[in-house]
Order: C-alpha cells, then sequence, then structure tokens
C-alpha cells in the first residue's frame, strides 16, 4: 500500500495555535477548509464583526487538499432534473450566483497576489464522452436549457451514424470525437463541450495565502485555531475539548455534518506523467454501471484522474490499492498509458441527500448556519455561499436561492 499522498499539500504553512480557554465572539466558523476561510474572508471585508475559526486538524487538512483541482462553475446534476423539481427562474439563479463565485473566486486571486495558482485549461479535448445514446439525449436536453438560460453554450459533437436531435450538435466522423477527447477508446460516440471558463487550482494554496493576507490586513478582527475539534453545539455555544465558544452565529462549514444530513463519499483521484495537451475531460460509460465515471485534469505537467467514488466514507486503504489498479486499467484504456504516479490521494466529500449545497440558518437554532455540502463540485460554491452568508449575517436581505433550500 502506498501511503496517500496529494501534491497540493507541499507549501511551508503556518501553523496556528489550539484553542485552551473559554472564548466569545460575535461569530465563530466551524472547519478550516475554503468553505470557512471564504466565509472568513467575506465576514472581515463586508462586516465589521469580530471572527473565531477553529479547525479539528490543520488549515487544508480535509477535502481542500486531497482534491482533484478543478475550478468549474456547475452543479454535479442533470439540469432539467433540477428545472422539474425548482422550476426555471430559481435555477438559472443559482447559476448565475455560481458565475458570480467563480468571477470573485478570480478577483481574490488577483487581491492576494495569486493569479498563477489558477491554470486555465485549454481547448483541446474538453468535454463529456458519452458511451451511450440515453446519456447523450439527456444531455442534450441540459444544453437547450442551458441556452435559454443565455448563460453559456453547450456544444456537441456526434458520430454521424448516431440519430439524435437538438440544438448545437455538429455531425462528426466517430474519429473526430476520438480526438477531441484524445482517447484511444473507442466506444465513445458523442461528447459535450462546455465553453464556460474552467481551471485547475490548488485551494489548499489559496486558503493559506488568503488567511496570510487576512492576517496583514485584518490583524485585531479574527483569531484561528487548529487542532481543535468541536464535539458540541448548544444554542449559541461550541464545545472543545478544553473549554467552550460562545458567539451570536455559528457558522458549520464542515463539508459534511452528519450521517443523516451529509452522507459521505470517498472520492480517489492520482496523477502522473502529462498528457500532450492541456485540458479536462470526462468520460461517462452509462451502458456498463460496473465501470465508474471518470474525470482526466491535464495541466502544467501534472494530470490527474479522478474516480471512481465510494458510498463509504472510512474507504479502507486495502480497499485504496484496488482503486488505484483501477486508475491504472482506466488510463491503458484510454489513453495506453503507462504512468508513472508521483502522487496517489484521497479525499472525503459531503454529499448532501438533493446533491445541493446548504447555505442558510437552521430551521430550529437561529445561532446556527451552513455553507457545507461538496457535493463532488465545491470549489466555486464555496466561494460563492461564503459571500452570502456574510452578506445575510450583515443585516442584507437576499432572495432564497436553491441552496437555501435544505431542510435541517
Ligand atoms: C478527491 C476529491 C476531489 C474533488 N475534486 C473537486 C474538483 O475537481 N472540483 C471541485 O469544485 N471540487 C472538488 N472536490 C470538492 C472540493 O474539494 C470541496 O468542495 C471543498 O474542498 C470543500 O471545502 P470545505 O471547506 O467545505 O471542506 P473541507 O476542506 O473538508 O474542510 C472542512 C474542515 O472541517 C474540519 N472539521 C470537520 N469537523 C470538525 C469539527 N467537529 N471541529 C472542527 N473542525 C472540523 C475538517 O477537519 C476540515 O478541515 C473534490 C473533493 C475530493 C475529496
Amino acid at each position: 500500500m502506498t501511503q496517500p499522498r496529494s501534491p497540493w499539500q507541499e507549501i511551508a504553512t503556518t501553523a496556528w495555535p489550539r484553542l485552551k480557554k473559554d472564548l466569545h465572539s460575535d461569530v465563530a466558523i466551524v472547519g478550516g477548509g475554503i468553505s470557512g476561510i471564504a466565509t472568513l474572508y467575506y465576514l472581515l471585508t463586508l462586516t465589521d464583526k469580530q471572527v473565531v475559526l477553529v479547525e479539528r486538524g490543520t488549515i487544508g487538512c480535509g477535502a481542500t487538499g486531497n482534491n482533484a483541482g478543478f475550478a468549474w462553475a456547475h452543479i454535479e446534476r442533470p439540469v432539467s432534473e433540477l428545472v422539474e423539481e425548482f422550476g426555471f427562474e430559481p435555477v438559472k439563479e443559482a447559476f448565475l450566483e455560481l458565475d458570480h463565485g467563480w468571477d470573485e473566486y478570480i478577483k481574490i486571486h488577483q487581491l492576494i497576489g495569486l493569479e498563477n495558482n489558477v491554470e486555465p485549461l485549454g481547448n483541446a479535448g474538453l468535454g463529456f464522452g458519452f458511451t451511450d445514446k440515453a446519456t447523450l439525449e439527456s444531455s442534450l436536453q441540459d444544453g437547450a436549457i442551458f441556452r435559454k438560460m443565455g448563460r453559456k453554450k453547450w456544444e456537441f459533437y456526434i458520430s454521424e451514424e448516431i440519430e439524435v436531435e437538438g440544438e448545437g450538435i455538429h455531425r462528426v466522423p466517430r474519429e473526430v470525437i476520438l480526438e477531441k477527447l484524445q482517447t484511444i477508446d473507442s466506444s465513445y460516440i458523442g461528447l459535450l463541450y462546455d465553453s464556460v471558463e474552467r481551471a485547475r487550482t490548488n485551494t489548499y494554496l489559496f486558503s493559506h495565502r488568503l488567511l496570510e493576507y487576512l492576517k496583514r490586513r485584518f490583524p485585531d478582527r479574527f483569531e484561528i485555531y487548529e487542532q481543535t475539534e468541536i464535539t458540541h453545539i448548544e444554542k449559541n455555544t461550541l464545545s472543545h475539548p478544553s473549554g467552550t465558544i460562545a458567539a451570536e452565529a455559528l457558522i458549520i462549514c464542515t463539508n459534511g455534518y452528519s450521517d443523516k444530513a451529509t452522507p459521505r463519499a470517498a472520492y480517489a483521484a492520482a496523477c502522473s506523467t502529462p498528457l500532450p495537451n492541456d485540458y479536462s475531460a470526462a468520460f461517462i460509460t452509462h451502458k456498463d454501471p460496473s465501470v465508474p465515471y471518470w474525470h482526466v485534469t491535464n495541466c502544467n505537467s501534472l494530470t490527474i484522474f479522478a474516480g471512481p467514488e465510494y458510498i463509504d466514507p472510512t474507504l479502507d486503504l486495502n480497499e485504496w490499492d484496488k482503486t488505484f489498479a483501477l486508475i491504472t486499467q482506466f488510463a491503458q484504456r484510454t489513453y495506453r498509458l503507462h504512468p508513472s504516479f508521483q502522487y496517489q490521494w484521497y479525499g472525503i466529500m459531503g454529499y448532501t441527500q438533493t446533491g445541493l449545497r446548504w447555505v442558510g440558518q437552521d430551521r430550529h437554532n437561529p445561532h446556527i448556519w451552513y455553507n457545507l455540502g461538496c457535493n463532488g463540485i465545491g470549489i466555486v460554491h464555496a466561494v460563492a455561499s461564503g459571500e452570502r452568508i456574510a452578506r445575510l449575517l450583515n443585516g442584507e436581505t437576499l432572495k432564497p436561492s436553491l441552496f437555501s433550500q435544505f431542510q435541517s
């Protein structure tokens, strides 16, 4: 068994103290991943509140330091399904909120002098590859909805012999699809190309650099404690092993919250020697459910294979060896690549039952707020949601969003 190790965490970081006393603050944030740190950033910049953030391990030790690094303003559920459940306008608003989150993510990078941490992905081979007609048709439906929203365009490249109808279709010989996906696996019959911006990014580095910036700019407005686990929440008070933290608002940014609220899944990723072009491609093989969904992100000498996912959050390390064999098989089948892996790692994702993030106030305890539930894609969401919560805590009235409709 090779010990899992992610490339993102290879930076020198500041250590923060352990909390050994009782504290009072205006706001307390639980969880020092990108969600907690983005929320802290907005609380400091948009409000005059005093904030404390507590982390049970070290800053960025969770999904923030162990993800696939693919930043994208998207929700991992069919858009047609969301529109059917929530209606067209709320879904459109949610995507616009995520687009804004993307802009904010870039803006903060510029503010903290970390522009090169978001590496744009080229157009070669971009997209989702499909092996079956039904999944392709469902994506064509989603593409039509995005066109109606005017938000972005999905273009489809579909093999000439496949009979489907829809907008934005380019009929091409099968070889063109394989070429665009850069794969040697001839089972792909079509792909969608999403024109929305996307990038590879190190959220661990982002989180640490943002904290350093905040420390310089707001030295007296916040405190951070590591190695401090919150073990209990009662009204407006958090308990930790050496005391309590009382605050008017307690913001839970723990990725998952409880098994009931957010079933969790582990998800494996690994990286290797680079592929020829910078791109991101998803390989969806629904015909055979035993074959997992894969996402490949290739940029600047680092190729990341993300997948498969597990429902059990306690991924057994022996299981990891089996997973890694699958990653290797996938690389061989897809690229005829016999990769040399410098890193192999996995992390835990908090999946909510609806696949939508929880952003807002608890229904029963008004002191508790949530910014959690990464659901596979959570980087841009963490930023957008941090801003929303800070605005609400600042007394602004905002329209309810798709992400505030959870049942706590
Ligand atoms: C393998 C993998 C691949 C992914 N790939 C992508 C991707 O390509 N694109 C994308 O957008 N998203 C991706 N994600 C999701 C993305 O990484 C997450 O959405 C994001 O990092 C979540 O940040 P967070 O701050 O909410 O959670 P975390 O980073 O998990 O932070 C939560 C923190 O809370 C702390 N904590 C928990 N309980 C307590 C407690 N009781 N007391 C104190 N502290 C506590 C934890 O120690 C942890 O540090 C991926 C995730 C994984 C695991």
